[in-house]
């Protein structure tokens, strides 16, 4: 089936030097195949380290570099002291010139490569005159790294993000672009509401929102964030993880998932759930009150269905004492857990037989999702176990 393989491709991709085409063709063929998807997060995570290097040890080797020539230079100048002011000063306009060369060419070297690096984003009008920095746009516009995109409530406009997918803005948001290269696109929504079509591997596009950075397992999502800092984001094919700290939700498609900025992400739930199941969850979640949480909870699991289990699993690290033995017991007769999974073990957080019974429930989470290509459904608890997960210790927070 993939008869022509993109290792060859991998190091130019992560150097941003394919052409649009390219990199789309390469992006479809790494999503699809295990294989050069593997090669491409081991050439990735290289890449990252290499671009975090230079900035820490620049200087350093700048000066490593400049001093005994400098040392040069201040020996003349003291020479010169001896000889007449204007030969002194020659020496010290000498100086001034060649340390500034120095600097010249450092900084000329680091331009070249932000230039290479296209660090702006194309912005299409769509409605009214969206603002990006000071400036109105009536046509088309650049988003450069830090600039704010806005819109009022008579302008929409569209974003593409780098070559590897597009994001429409609606009416009354801002949006700032806070990165972008081969490696990481990342947007932050402080307001508003944005739909994304990302068409790239995994965890190449993140929007941080005030409570939560969404990270894109490769699919298509809306977000949308209220003057409160709290978010809902709709998922429609795909993955995506929502992620704060150390509480992590992960929404397929045909899931949605609010979160709340004193919290972070709450529990993803499917949108075709019962009424009463939804707003329970929104208790159980978010309730300052725990006595208002358990009675949530178990209202909450008489409604849960065997897809459900998505919402409980990710429950079962939330809540504890007799409320995550009550998770369990349901989750336990709608799916029953896979051999070696034991109650016990899944009361106490045993991360193996937790990680064990959600690689079982997948298939089903996964099969209800539209338009999920089937090997991101396979490996994506892989990439997030592994690989994925050293790169998010990176990220910035
Ligand atoms: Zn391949």
């Amino acid at each position: 089936m993939f008869s022509t393989h993109v290792t060859k491709d991998i190091s130019a991709y992560c150097h941003g030097e394919l052409s649009n085409a390219e990199s789309k063709q390469f992006a479809e063929h790494i999503i699809a195949c295990a294989k050069c998807r593997a090669k491409f997060e081991e050439v990735k995570l290289g890449v990252k380290l290499a671009e975090q290097l230079p900035q820490l040890s620049a200087p350093d080797h700048l000066w490593r570099e400049l001093e005994p020539l400098l040392d040069g230079e201040v020996q003349t100048v003291r020479r010169a002291y001896d000889l007449s002011w204007q030969l002194r000063a020659a020496a010290a306009v000498a100086l001034v010139l060649f340390a500034s060369l120095g600097v010249w060419l450092i900084y000329s070297n680091r331009t070249n490569q932000l230039l290479a690096n296209k660090r702006a984003w194309r912005v299409k009008r769509v409605d009214g005159t969206p603002t990006v920095g000071t400036e109105r746009i009536s046509k088309d516009g650049e988003l450069a790294v830090g600039e704010w995109l806005e819109t009022d409530a008579n302008s929409r406009a569209q974003i593409d993000v780098s070559s590897i997918g597009n994001v429409d803005i609606d009416e009354n948001t801002r949006v700032r672009l806070l990165e972008t290269r081969p490696t990481e696109h990342r947007l932050e929504l402080a307001r508003g509401k944005m739909s994304a079509r990302i068409w790239a591997p995994p965890r190449l596009f993140f929007v941080n929102t005030p409570s939560a950075v969404a990270a894109d397992l490769g699919c298509a999502y809306t977000l949308e964030v209220d003057d409160h800092g709290s978010s809902v984001l709709h998922v429609t094919s795909g993955w995506v993880a929502l992620e704060l700290e150390n509480r992590e939700s992960f929404v397929p498609a045909g899931a949605a998932c609010e979160t709340q900025p004193s919290l972070g992400p709450g529990t993803p739930y499917f949108e075709d759930c019962a009424a009463g199941f939804k707003d329970a969850l929104k208790k159980v979640d978010f309730d300052p009150d725990a006595a208002a949480r358990s009675a949530a909870l178990n209202a909450m699991l008489v409604q849960a269905r065997p897809r459900d289990t998505l919402t409980l699993w990710h429950l079962l690290a939330r809540v504890d004492g007799t409320d995550r033995a009550l998770v369990y017991d349901t989750m336990a007769v709608l799916s029953p857990p896979p051999p070696g999974v034991t109650r016990e073990g899944v009361l106490t957080l045993d991360q193996k037989m937790l990680d064990a019974w959600r690689d079982s429930l997948e298939t089903m989470w996964m099969g209800f999702g539209k338009g999920v290509p089937k090997p991101i459904a396979e490996t994506y608890w892989k990439l997030k176990n592994g690989l994925s997960r050293r790169l998010k210790d990176m990220m910035p927070k």
